[in-house]
């Protein structure tokens, strides 16, 4: 397992480096996270031990599970959606929750982090092919939104996070990206007050490599790392 782990990470590795210098950046501006949902704690302690620092949880009761069993300089991020009644156990164990869509969540982000002294810092989920399927602020709603965030003083927006079609063919997630690129561009010009445009969360095993290429600063790779994920 410690073989499998280390050759995935490398070849990842190397394609996000290959992706960011093919588009002028330098690839310690991106960030690497190793979404672990739904694997055990053991393969977790093999990334570690390869070096990885960032990893990425979906479910709150499984990001709680596996906080106090993996040692305490990871950074844990919240990628997937998040309802009111579990913000309690996310803010101060998330190094960032990736998937802030509505004021309601807002409210009760900000109530916690008062309440434990602290700021938490967020990314805005936009939903930028329109699913049905999907949460997320659609590309209009995403500068109104931010205006309104720019009130709640325990929260600081640091930028867009996007989960893009699932396709078979990268390519055609492009545009996408190119989409939540511009928009963070549009956004950043407002300069609205508490408002940070400076990470960008797109790209999954499937297209990660794409979104490099038009500007992410996060990639979140589960599959590419861990293997394929089994539901039960
Ligand atoms: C599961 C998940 C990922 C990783 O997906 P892979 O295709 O396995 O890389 C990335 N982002 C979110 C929000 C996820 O839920």
């Amino acid at each position: 397992m410690e073989n499998y782990i280390a050759e995935n990470l490398k070849n990842v590795r190397a394609r996000i480096a290959a992706a960011a210098q093919r588009s002028g950046r330098d690839a310690s501006e991106i960030t690497l996270i190793a979404v672990s949902k739904t694997k055990p704690v053991p393969m977790l302690l093999s990334a570690y031990g390869l070096g990885e620092r960032s990893f990425g949880e979906n479910k709150v009761q499984e990001l709680c599970a596996k906080f106090p069993e993996l040692p305490a300089d990871i950074k844990w991020h919240m990628i997937g959606h998040l309802q009111t009644n579990k913000v309690r156990q996310v803010v101060g164990r998330a190094a960032l929750i990736h998937s802030l869509d509505n004021l309601r969540l807002a409210a009760a982000i900000q109530k916690e982090a008062e309440k434990q002294d602290t700021v938490c810092q967020v990314l805005l989920e936009v939903n930028v092919a329109g699913e049905e399927s999907k949460y997320g602020l659609s590309l209009d709603q995403a500068e109104p939104f931010a205006r309104e965030m720019s009130k709640f003083d325990r929260i600081r927006v640091c930028g867009l996070m996007t989960v893009a079609p699932f396709t078979e063919a990268p390519e055609k997630n492009r545009k996408y990206f190119r989409q939540i690129k511009q928009l963070a561009v549009d956004i950043r010009a407002k300069n609205i007050d508490n408002i940070g445009m400076e990470i960008l969360s797109m790209g999954m095993t499937g297209d990660y490599e794409v979104a490099i290429e038009e500007g992410a600063t996060m990639v979140r790779v589960g599959t590419g790392i861990f293997g394929e994920r089994v539901y039960h």
